[in-house]
């Protein structure tokens, strides 16, 4: 199975040791949201609120919030704290070979720290060795799953047609997110963050600047500059970007990372992206995507940076079953057009959980036979390591998980909200959004006629 396998028990018996619920990345990986100043850890749980009090004189609780110190306690008595349901419902069910917190265990983020993090008394704050910092909301994307929380062009738009009307009342409606500060207002997070920083930055391994679109936020060049004049060797350093920008953009960014490459002023740059199917699909489910401009400007980032490495998230939902088989071939041509000795271009395949509508759950049995389908390919081009240009087993086992997550549907209720509320979501969208699902998604058909009927039940 794994080409690690062994190596993931081996961890799993030491973390074991310490608690069946004991992960690392409760300490060691922290998202902070500075325009709303929240925070989760890791990804998976939801965020949570971060007290601007708590920060005065302790920029550091940006990350050790009362609630994740909370957390860590829970895990080294062995408890299951709520947020991590995920990985919960991963370890119960018998056809998942690894949830998260087992999967991540073996990363060098989080590996290497063990011991010292198991013999830390559990009040000491820690610094993340893996952080995600987002500016801003801005955004010129409103993807389908996203909200006004994440992103400016959203907001723009439940401001102009109101929040969606869904089964359970207005959907999108400003009680259900919180919005970030506004630009004008005096914001504590970001003024904590750059006072954490130069304190935060020796122990970072991995800093990863996202959104909304970083690129669109002066704070991210400001830190771009920062760190091209302080180097850190350990610092693996990667950007979020949609790259679906005008030029001018990609042109900056580019020329700031070409001088932290030549002050080689950190181990690596790499690029992250999104991108959760293929072609107009992509484009409907990101409004504001023209997947043919997306597809030039990476291969221009993956030219013009020869060792850096692009890494793909796949946000799996409902709409990226039909067209996932182009998708996977597309990813293929890339990974053998940039693969140079070495894997270029990665792959993550996390599964959607809300909004429920767009949840992979609400597909029929028909859908999950396109998923093995799209597994037998991988299969097929499957890859002994990250040397060759295949796929790796690991990403096998990955889509597996989405399959089987795909088949575990909560109740009978749940379904028929999520289908009726699909038909009410992409109706308003097609309306709002000039756009039309069925032309997008033909092959859809059944899928929007069932969920239509809901409607009328
Ligand atoms: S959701 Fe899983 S991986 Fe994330 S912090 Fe919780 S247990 Fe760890």
């Amino acid at each position: 199975m794994f080409g690690d396998k062994a190596r993931i028990d081996e961890m799993l018996e030491k973390l074991n040791r310490v608690s069946p619920t004991f992960c690392g990345a409760k300490w060691l990986h922290a998202t902070i949201h500075l325009g709303s100043g929240e925070t989760h850890s890791c990804y998976l749980p939801p965020v949570h609120k971060i007290e601007p009090e708590n920060l005065i004189d302790n920029p550091g609780g940006l990350h050790n919030t009362p609630e994740k110190m909370e957390q860590r306690q829970q895990m080294m008595k062995g408890e299951r704290p709520s947020g991590c349901h995920l990985c919960w419902a991963a370890e119960d069910d018998p056809n998942v070979d690894y949830s998260d917190r087992q999967l991540r265990s073996v990363d060098d983020w989080i590996m290497p720290h063990l011991d010292q993090l198991v013999e830390a008394p559990l009040e000491k704050p820690v610094y993340p060795t893996y952080l995600e910092i987002s500016f801003s909301n801005k955004c010129n994307f409103k993807c389908s799953y996203c909200s006004p929380q994440f992103s400016t062009s959203w907001k723009a738009e439940i401001d102009k047609f109101g929040p969606y009307k869904l089964t359970e009342g207005p959907y999108l409606h400003e009680s259900h997110y919180r919005l970030p500060l506004k630009p004008d207002q005096h914001n504590p997070y970001v003024e904590a963050f750059w006072q954490w920083l130069p304190d935060l930055y020796p122990h970072l391994q991995y800093l990863r600047v996202t959104g909304g679109e970083p690129l669109i936020v002066d704070d991210t060049y400001k830190l771009l500059n920062w760190i091209g004049d302080h180097p850190n060797p350990n610092l693996v350093l990667s950007v979020n970007s949609n790259f679906g920008l005008p030029e001018k953009y990609q042109k900056k960014l580019f020329a700031d990372l070409k001088k932290i490459e030549a002050a080689k002023a950190v181990r690596s740059v790499d690029m992250f992206t999104s991108v959760d199917t293929y072609g107009a699909h992509a484009e409907y489910l990101r409004t504001g995507m023209d997947f043919s401009e997306f597809d030039k400007s990476i291969r221009e980032y993956l030219t013009e940076f020869s060792s850096s490495s692009l890494s793909i998230m796949c946000t799996f939902n409902a709409l990226s079953v039909i067209g996932f088989g182009d998708f996977l071939q597309w990813l293929l041509e890339l990974r053998r057009t940039f693969h140079n000795g070495t894997r270029r271009v990665y792959i993550d395949t996390p599964h959607l959980n809300g909004p429920s509508y767009l949840n992979a759950k609400t597909l029929t049995p028909r859908y999950w036979k396109l998923m093995e389908q799209h597994i037998a390919f991988c299969e097929a081009h499957l890859v002994d390591n990250e040397k060759q240009a295949g796929f790796t087993a690991a990403e096998v086992a990955r889509l597996r998980r989405v399959l089987s997550f795909m088949k575990n549907i909560p109740s009978p209720d749940w379904l028929t909200t999520a289908r009726r509320d699909f038909y009410f979501f992409f109706k308003e969208h097609d309306r709002r959004r000039r756009t039309s699902f069925l032309d997008v998604f033909p092959e859809m058909e059944d899928h929007w006629e069932m969920c239509r009927q809901f409607v009328e039940l």
